[in-house]
């Protein structure tokens, strides 16, 4: 019978080559909890497309409840979404 951590296996540490299962991984940047590299998971496109629709729907969204004219929102996103989508990759 294996090691059932290595049946949970999602990949490995680069540094340490540690098994790194669903449990210790984070969706955002973490510590290795064997050597505590400083590991930042890989983002797919899917992921980055979804995001900038999210971030850019919320700010529309907001603007256009607080009583913004559609005219000015290219304002709000470009000030305000596209600043919270750069910062928070
Ligand atoms: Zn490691």
């Amino acid at each position: 019978m294996s090691d059932p951590s290595a049946l949970d296996r999602v990949g490995d540490c680069p540094e340490c080559k540690g098994i790194l299962t669903p449990e210790t991984i984070r969706p955002v940047p973490f510590n290795c909890p064997y050597c505590a590299k400083y590991i930042k998971p890989i983002r797919r496109p899917r992921y980055l497309w979804l995001r900038i629709l999210v971030c850019g729907g919320v700010a529309v969204v907001t603007a256009r409840m607080r009583g913004f004219d559609w005219s000015f929102l290219i304002f709000v996103v470009s000030f305000y979404a596209l600043p919270v989508f750069i910062l928070g990759t």
